[in-house]
């Protein structure tokens, strides 16, 4: 770092100079890291290049239609650049889905049927799942449970790794298991992401035993953290956010479902209305930003991935407890750091609103979000509301006060919302 940023640093923020210490100690020991992100970025830059040049995208798909949107060319050729990048049969990507979870909720909702079970294999889902499946306290909200749907969990073991013999016996001896739910990420857990390769395993081994179940993989936060994606590795349907890595922080809102052509339109008909499916809806001129925001997102994905590392390095060695460790190989963009104390939690997170371009002058509170049980605090001073993939830290007010931080447009700024953070809890 040139004394010049480092002085002006210290003339912003008042950063010590333990915290700069620690930065430099931090940055020899990740570079080896950055390398083998940069390896995957290019390569998926390349392919993200190639699925744009198949459809030949030209500047006739940035459409902006209006009322059913019928024939809207941008719309139909970004679902089959997206299938092209997942390896399926079909995509379905929409600035209609109002967040990730509403994603989630349409490929679930689509493909499962009154007395048909949905079984997670790897614990507890994302908290937003809970309203979904049925399994909060919330009553009458016309969950899956309400349509009578019914759920199954598997815990993850201990170390974190799949219940085999207890997910082949659940299937076995439950004939309505319709759908495997898969979670990539770690959501608010303390767990690391599964790698592509340890979905595989699950996969191969769920199809071993039944070919005919829907693996269904919750992809938020994964998009492009490694060569391929759940789909190339037998993922029969995947679900993310736009406001996440595949926006390229561009998209201004939206998700997408990408899949076997079979589960995408029932996902399609759930959207909009059985029979009107993917070919209505008018994009209101956000088709270039989603186009734009995809080509980004290799690159972007990256960034706040290296945030990630960074993060992970300098507060293990300022002596929190972290997961991923920063030579952990990562499947997803988010830092988990365990405070033990819920002030250096708060501080944390106001620290990073501080370093925001946006709104770095307002105080980060804990709130009653909804569709979260406990409350949550949220510090994102981000261009796009609530984008996870632009440099933000959130956790819900529990114990053992565990802080989750991801995203950074850029790794230079993720640095200094970090030290900023680390800063303020130092003092
Ligand atoms: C972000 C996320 C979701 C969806 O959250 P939204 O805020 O609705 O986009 C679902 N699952 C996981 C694992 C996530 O990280």
């Amino acid at each position: 770092m040139f004394n010049l940023e480092k002085q002006k640093l210290k003339d912003m923020y008042h950063i010590s100079d333990k915290v700069f210490e620690l930065y430099d100690m931090t940055m020899r020991d990740i570079d080896d890291q950055f390398s083998i992100y940069d390896d995957i970025k290019s390569y998926n830059q390349l392919k993200v290049l190639d699925a744009f040049q198949s459809e030949r995208i030209s500047e006739s798909h940035f459409t902006n239609s209006s009322g059913y949107g019928y024939g809207d060319i941008g719309r139909d050729s970004l679902d089959k650049v997206y299938a092209k990048i997942f390896n399926t049969e079909s995509a379905l990507v929409r600035p209609h889905f109002v967040n990730g979870t509403h994603a989630l909720a349409t490929a679930l909702f689509g493909n499962l049927r009154p007395n048909d079970t949905m079984m997670s294999v790897c614990g507890t889902p994302y908290d937003t799942l809970h309203n979904i499946i049925g399994i909060s306290d919330k009553k009458n909200m016309g969950s899956l449970k309400d349509y009578g749907v019914k759920y199954e969990q598997v815990d993850l073991m201990p170390d974190g790794k799949f219940d085999f013999d207890k997910i082949k016996h659940k299937i076995e001896n439950d004939r309505s298991i319709k759908l495997i739910h898969i979670q990539r990420s770690t959501g608010y857990g303390w767990r690391r992401s599964f790698l592509i390769s340890e979905i595989k395993k699950i996969i191969d081994f769920v199809k071993k035993i039944n070919p005919e179940l829907i693996c269904f993989v919750d992809n938020c936060y994964g998009e492009f953290i490694d060569t391929v994606e759940p789909t190339d590795v037998g993922a029969d349907l995947v679900a993310g956010s736009l406001i996440k890595n595949i926006g390229g922080g561009i998209a201004p809102t939206g998700g997408y479902i990408a899949g076997k052509e079979e589960y995408v339109t029932q996902a399609s008909y759930r959207l909009t209305a059985p029979g009107i499916g993917g070919e209505c809806g008018s994009t209101f001129g956000v088709m270039r930003s989603l186009y734009e925001g995809l080509f980004l997102a290799p690159h972007i994905s990256i960034e706040a991935l290296k945030g990630a590392v960074f993060c992970s390095r300098i507060m293990e060695l300022a002596g929190f407890e972290v997961l991923p460790k920063y030579a952990d190989r990562r499947s997803d963009i988010i830092q988990a750091i365990k405070f033990n104390d819920k002030e250096k939690l708060i501080n944390f997170c106001k620290g990073i609103q501080s370093g925001s371009p946006i709104d770095s002058f307002v105080q980060c509170e804990p709130w009653d979000m909804p569709g979260y049980d406990d409350q949550v605090i949220m510090a994102a001073g981000s261009f796009i509301q609530g984008s996870s993939i632009e440099l933000s830290a959130d956790a819900p007010i529990r114990e053992p006060y565990i802080g989750y931080l991801q995203g950074g447009l850029t790794f230079e700024h993720a640095k200094i919302g970090i030290l900023i953070a680390l800063s303020n809890i130092l003092k």
